[in-house]
């Protein structure tokens, strides 16, 4: 019996039959076990081993090399119908954890003052930032539909607490999503330009101008607003 690795099929039959040889050594006997209850054929196929499809497809390779990746919860909340690039953009890294808050800066050894820069009364991170913070809750107050106040509902994809129809609910998103890169800038206009303060009410009134510019022109509410016009007053 051939015993190399890559021996072909030929070197272990003869006259039709399994040709295995004698050896007591287990992996052959494992083989002539598996083998007693079938027998080789008179020729060879190379098929594609995929629950015994004969016909091969480019699509069946691809989809069984790449790995099957689960989306994440909050996908239609980041990336929604309305969306603006640069908010969906934050509102990613704020998802992912990604953004240099200041807990994150401590624990690359920076050396930094962890009080939040919006309200001055708790560590900044994610979940205070985007959730917790008073100045941020101000801003969320204004969103057409209400905002949880659990940062696990947020992660889970469930910023809302309330269930409404597609085009208000992707319109709120929209709402939060401008709030979070709001947020973000202006924290990052207080750390590198000191005496630097937006209240709260400017904010908004930031946010609603820009929804309003986006949602007019987008064609997806323009034709939402056509069947039902009681969309533009929820608009603000
Ligand atoms: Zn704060």
């Amino acid at each position: 019996m051939n015993s190399q690795l890559l021996a072909p099929l030929s070197s272990i039959q003869q006259d039709g039959l399994w040709s295995l040889g004698v050896s007591n050594y287990q992996p052959v006997r494992d083989l002539r076990a598996l083998c007693e209850n079938f027998y080789p054929r008179g020729f060879d196929r190379i098929v594609w081993d995929d629950g015994g499809l004969n016909k091969v497809s480019l699509s069946a390779i691809y989809n069984s090399l790449q790995d099957h990746i689960i989306p994440p919860p909050w996908l239609s909340f980041v990336w929604n119908k309305f969306k603006v690039s640069k908010f969906a953009f934050t509102t990613w890294l704020v998802m992912k954890e990604r953004l240099l808050t200041k807990d994150r800066m401590q624990s690359f050894q920076m050396n930094v003052n962890l009080d939040c820069l919006l309200c001055g009364i708790d560590c900044e991170s994610h979940q205070h930032l985007y959730c917790a913070c008073s100045y941020t809750r101000t801003i969320l107050r204004a969103c057409p539909l209400a905002v949880s106040s659990s940062w696990l509902d947020i992660c889970a994809g469930r910023p809302l607490t309330s269930v409404a129809d597609p085009a208000r609910t992707h319109i709120a998103y929209l709402y939060i999503s401008a709030t979070f890169y709001h947020v973000w800038t202006e924290r990052n206009s207080r750390m590198h330009s000191p005496g630097h303060l937006s209240q709260p009410t400017l904010i908004i009134q930031r946010i609603q101008d820009t929804m309003r510019n986006r949602l007019f022109s987008c064609e997806t509410f323009t034709k939402a607003a056509r069947l039902d016009s009681a969309l533009h007053s929820f608009i603000f």
